[in-house]
């Protein structure tokens, strides 16, 4: 027995795990899961409980890590599902193509981007990461493996993304590539003063980027509530970049630091140093700045940088909060931000985007509309009660919080935010009646 947590280090939990590196070996594990069942594990950057199984088996998926096809002039991959994006990049990018969605952090398996049906800074242009997966092997309770596609098998596709590894294990996927001249990006900053500001420009001219999001200042109060910087951007071309850069145009070579203290002094975390942080994070992005050329790590992964930084939460660990509610809430989500800006919740990392319009799978969390993210320790006093408020918040205007990310929320909460809830719970009883594939998320929400 392993003991296993998210990426938020709460919650941990004792499990058998298993390490296959054939789709055999999978099955087997499988087959042979006892009455506690089995799920999927992946890199483990969800950040609560989805890829844990007090008791059961979990079977990590990262040995099964090959990339099986490239087919260039269709533009697709087909991998195995342990594969992580960063492994893809490398592989993909000096060929000319990069992958369709990515979240904050490339150390990610198709498998978990599949399961979470993850979203991008791209969403309002690219929709969430199933839009551009072409089918999927999915290994099922009974021990068989179904090529899966949303032409041939529309419930079991829109059941599978973005539904937590519960309706089986992703052996291989298909995806849908997009094309890009350079590994480099041309990115747009410019600060926001007040959330009126911020909303109002994120309205009227995101659609002019492939990529967009804010990171906003939750400690803010008064008139500079919800100042934000800006940051957006697109694949630059190479007439954009310099005689260097131009020489190896589609090189992939992220920077790596040393690794994060282990524990930072406690007093770090507390709301007015987050705010001199915010403060001074705020006043260092320039104004405006246009065309600046950044490399895709910077750009998009910026965390990646620094291994291990999730342990600079100290042993209690952290939750992220993210929910997302219609463009038509911008009342609700004002006074979300006030609620939060009052209880002086510290947090380094909030940001907010403009999602476009949703997709189909059942469970998927993006829906058109606003989306705000914000890491908080779980020390804070109070934060449960005030997650709460939030989540009353979020189902009374008709949004949802978002599963990769939480560690948290009420049951009874939940079929408000999913509306396909007991399709999804149907399908898994048809596919899976003895219930062989659950997790700590699964027991705890009543999936
Ligand atoms: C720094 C950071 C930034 C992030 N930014 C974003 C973001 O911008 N957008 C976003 O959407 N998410 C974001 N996330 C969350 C992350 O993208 C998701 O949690 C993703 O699912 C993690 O993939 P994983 O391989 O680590 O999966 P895990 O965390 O290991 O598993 C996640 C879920 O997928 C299931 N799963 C994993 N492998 C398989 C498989 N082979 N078959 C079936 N199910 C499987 C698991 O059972 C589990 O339910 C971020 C996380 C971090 C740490």
């Amino acid at each position: 027995m392993e003991s296993l947590t998210g990426w938020g280090r709460t919650a941990p939990t004792l499990a058998r795990v298993e390490r296959p590196t054939t789709v055999e070996e999978a099955t087997l594990a499988v087959l042979a899961a006892g009455p506690r069942g089995a799920v999927a594990r992946g890199l483990a950057r969800s950040y609560g409980d989805a890829a844990q199984n007090a008791g059961g088996r979990v079977l990590d998926m990262t040995g099964l890590s090959r990339i099986l096809d490239i087919d260039l002039p269709a533009g697709t991959v087909t991998a195995e599902a342990g594969v992580s994006l960063h492994q893809l990049m490398k592989v993909l990018l000096p060929l000319g193509w990069f992958v369709p969605v990515t979240p904050g952090t490339r150390y990610v398996t198709l498998g978990g981007a599949i399961g979470s049906d993850i979203h991008g800074k791209n969403h309002h242009v690219s929709g969430s990461f199933s839009r551009h997966v072409s089918s999927f092997d999915l290994l099922t309770a009974d021990g068989s493996v179904r090529t899966v596609t949303r032409e041939s098998d529309s419930d079991l596709f829109h059941a599978t993304v973005g539904g937590m590894g519960l309706t089986g294990v992703v052996t291989t996927a298909t995806v849908r590539l997009l094309p890009v001249r350079t590994s480099l990006m041309s990115v747009d900053t410019e600060r926001a003063a007040d959330l009126d500001e911020l909303l109002a420009r994120l309205t009227t001219t995101d659609h002019r980027y492939r990529y967009s999001v804010a990171w906003i200042d939750l400690l803010a109060k008064g008139g500079s509530m919800g100042r934000a910087v800006l940051t957006r951007g697109d694949h630059a071309e190479p007439g954009q970049l310099s005689p260097a850069q131009r020489r190896d145009p589609l090189a992939f070579r992220p920077a790596t630091l040393p690794a994060a203290p282990r524990l930072l002094p406690g007093g770090l975390l507390r709301p007015v140093t987050v705010g001199l942080f915010n403060e001074l994070w705020y006043r260092r992005a320039p104004r405006e700045r246009r065309g600046e050329i950044q490399k895709i790590s910077t750009f998009f992964h910026p965390l990646d940088g620094v291994p291990e930084w999730n342990r600079v939460y100290g042993r209690n660990g952290f939750l992220q909060y993210q929910f997302v509610i219609g463009l038509d809430q911008e009342r609700t989500l004002r006074r979300i931000v006030e609620r939060i800006s009052r209880s002086q919740c510290p947090s380094f990392l909030a940001v907010l985007k403009r999602f476009g319009q949703g997709d189909p799978g059942w469970l998927s969390f993006p829906a058109e509309g606003w989306t705000l993210a914000l890491d908080i320790p779980t020390g804070m006093p109070g934060l449960g009660g005030l997650l709460n408020e939030l989540d009353d918040e979020v189902a009374g205007a008709g949004g949802r919080v978002y599963l990769a990310k939480d560690s948290r929320l009420r049951p009874e909460s939940l079929a408000g935010m999913y509306p396909r809830l007991d399709d999804f719970r149907r399908l898994r009883a048809e596919l899976d009646p003895a219930g062989l594939f659950t997790s700590d998320l699964a027991r705890r929400l009543r999936l």
